[in-house]
């Protein structure tokens, strides 16, 4: 299970990577997970990388590559999820390139499918807990009672301005990176609209059947 989980932010795909994590036992690798620990934490990488991520624009490429391939180098080469990496043509191509030259390449690409409104509102009443990195949905899963209200926060980049920025970003940058993983025949796309069972149901499908083809 060499994954890449792919779609435009708010899609859900950090919340079924999870559940890929937690039921298949695959790592699950988030390159804007990483990126906020970073900041959090005051690194050198968090220093160069904030003024990007909270502006919702994309960080230099060679500083999410390094961050990418150190977490990959961790985990078991052959069970693993990516999610949010990679995000440009360039990005796709270091990947290929990273596991080639592991003797190993990517099972699927999947691609998550959300129509625009529905991904403007997922992410404008998304609400994170800044301790676990939890994500909630402020109608669908809220946060539980028993979790501190101050705990709870929004993303810097979750306010309209941001979302529409990144929106546009995926669109110009990361869309075509589904059209050269289409092109390679690796790309399926999933129906992301339906509750997060439902879409992990698909995800996890089109998971064995791409398994099953090996
Ligand atoms: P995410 O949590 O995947 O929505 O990522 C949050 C932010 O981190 C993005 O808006 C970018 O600023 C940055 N980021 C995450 N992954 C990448 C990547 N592969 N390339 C460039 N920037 C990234």
């Amino acid at each position: 299970m060499r994954i890449v989980l792919f779609g435009p932010p708010g899609v859900g795909k950090g919340s079924q990577a999870r559940f890929l994590s937690e039921r298949e036992g695959v790592a699950h690798i988030s390159t804007g997970v990483l990126l906020r620990r970073a900041i959090r934490g005051g690194t050198e990488v968090g220093l160069q990388a904030k003024g990007y991520v909270e502006a919702g624009k994309l960080v230099p490429g060679a500083l999410v590559r390094e961050l990418a391939e150190n977490a990959i180098e961790k985990v078991r080469l052959d069970r693993f999820v990516l999610d949010g990496y990679p995000r440009t043509i360039e990005q796709a191509e270091w990947l290929e390139e990273f596991l080639t030259g592991r003797g190993t390449e990517l099972d699927t690409v999947l691609s998550l499918v959300v129509p625009p409104e529905v991904i403007i509102d997922r992410l404008s009443k998304r609400r994170v807990n800044r301790e676990t990195g939890e994500n909630y949905h402020l109608d669908f899963k809220p946060p539980p009672a028993d979790v501190p209200e101050e705990l709870i926060i929004q993303r810097k980049d979750d306010t309209p301005e941001a979302i529409m920025h990144r929106l546009e970003i995926y669109d110009e940058e990361t869309h075509p990176v589904q059209a050269w993983y289409r092109e390679r025949g690796m790309l399926q796309e999933i129906d992301g609209r339906g509750s997060f069972e439902d879409v992990y149901q698909l995800i996890r499908d089109a998971v064995l059947e791409s398994d099953s083809k090996r």
